[in-house]
């Protein structure tokens, strides 16, 4: 009668969402300022002001059927000569509008870019922890996701358990640096070595393997570390990038896919990226913010407020007893739980009004994740919470 499939993923609450609304409920019995929900990871810094003023000049500059009308599939082409020239003057690259293809945030790319590459029978490898939408995102093209345990020492790649789950079924790698759940950033020497083991794979199974580089975190950086830009180490790359994080905009659905000429195909995965768009009804990116980030693209984000959160939670953190990763990006902290349930580990922080998602659905058992991009006052409130917390496990 219907997809038993499709009702499960449109009933079924991620563990995200359940705390989320249970929170929600928890502050009108407790008061807003009294529960310390670190569930979502929804900017909570304001968009920019040049953001407003694009759209303000927009609306009174231009032709009215056209800010709101159609656009081509792959989105204007002035708007990806844009970006082509933005992301060549930062990265050193020599791309241009036709590699480009604009989509609604990075959740559109990524589900485009899987359902354009997924054959029968592939598999799609990741890293845990991982942004838990990509096993249904895989699983929807038919294809299987692969992930491969986490290396909780550093949260780089482990690279051992990488090579034993790596095969001639392998269409493609995801990966995510800027890392949601962890906040780490992948290192240069990690990427290096991945696309040595990738090069040498492509040839012993004599087909590309694609990284798929899910970046919509690359703005968020602190103290300087660089984000390698992928395209430099490995040719069959396809960058999916988004604006949801860097420019404060995730309700209005707007990113890209980036395929550059080297990759293998690209021309025809080009044509296979319209494809997969078109039967997943993306019929054009929102024509009003293609023009808006047309003219913002090259305006720096404001990361000043989550990089004062993090180091916040973070000494926080240490100073109560948690075992933690520094952030270095995104906003997410992910310490370790202080039981090996993190399911009942996350319970029992509820009974303190701290609202945490267990690591498992991540991928990572033993971990929590703690979005920090919530008011800076509740993150102070907070830290004897945690100590409190912790004193409840001895600690
Ligand atoms: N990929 C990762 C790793 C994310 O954390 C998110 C959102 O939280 C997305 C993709 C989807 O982002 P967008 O709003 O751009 O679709």
């Amino acid at each position: 009668m219907f997809s038993q499939a499709m009702y499960e993923l449109g009933t079924k609450k991620s563990t995200i969402r359940t705390i989320f609304e249970y929170g929600r409920k928890r502050a009108a019995v407790v008061g807003e300022d009294n529960i310390y929900d670190y569930s979502l990871g929804n900017p909570n810094v304001p968009a920019p002001t040049y953001i407003k003023q694009a759209i303000f000049d927009i609306l009174n500059e231009e032709d009215p059927c056209a800010v709101h009308g159609y656009t081509i599939a792959p989105g204007l082409t002035v708007v990806r000569e844009k970006l082509a020239k933005s992301v060549n003057r930062r990265f050193a690259t020599k791309f241009s509008a036709k590699n480009f293809f604009i989509t609604g945030g990075a959740a559109g790319a990524i589900t485009i870019t899987f359902k354009a590459l997924s054959e029968p029978g592939d598999e799609f490898v990741t890293f845990a922890p991982f942004f838990p939408e990509y096993k249904c995102f895989v699983e929807s093209t038919g294809a299987k996701l692969v992930v491969v345990p986490a290396q909780p020492s550093d949260f780089q790649i482990n690279f051992a358990e990488f090579e034993k789950r790596i095969s001639k079924k392998t269409k493609a790698i995801i990966v995510n640096s800027p890392n949601n759940p962890s906040g780490v950033i992948y290192s240069e020497d990690t990427i290096k070595t991945l696309a040595k083991i990738l090069e040498k794979k492509e040839k012993e199974y004599g087909h590309p393997i694609f990284l798929i580089s899910d970046e919509p975190y690359r703005e968020i950086a602190y103290d300087g570390i660089e984000v390698p830009y992928l395209t430099h180490y490995y040719a069959d790359t396809i960058i999916c990038y988004s604006y949801s994080k860097s420019f404060s905009l995730p309700g209005e659905r707007i990113g890209y896919i980036l395929i550059p000429d080297e990759t293998a195909s690209s021309e025809q995965i080009y044509g296979a990226v319209a494809g997969a768009a078109r039967v997943l009804t993306h019929v054009n990116a929102p024509s009003l913010f293609q023009r808006v980030i047309a003219r913002c693209c090259d305006m720096p984000s404001d990361i000043s407020t989550y990089q004062k959160n993090g180091t916040l939670l973070y000494n926080g953190l240490v100073e109560a007893g948690f075992k933690c990763i520094k952030p270095q990006g995104a906003f997410y902290l992910f310490p370790e739980s202080l039981e090996p349930d993190d399911y009942a580990f996350c319970k029992k922080a509820q009974e303190f009004d701290l609202l945490l998602v267990p690591g498992t659905d991540f991928g990572c058992p033993g971990h929590f994740r703690a979005s920090y991009c919530i008011k800076t006052s509740i993150i102070e409130k907070s830290l004897p919470v945690f100590k409190k917390l912790a004193e409840s496990y001895g600690i």
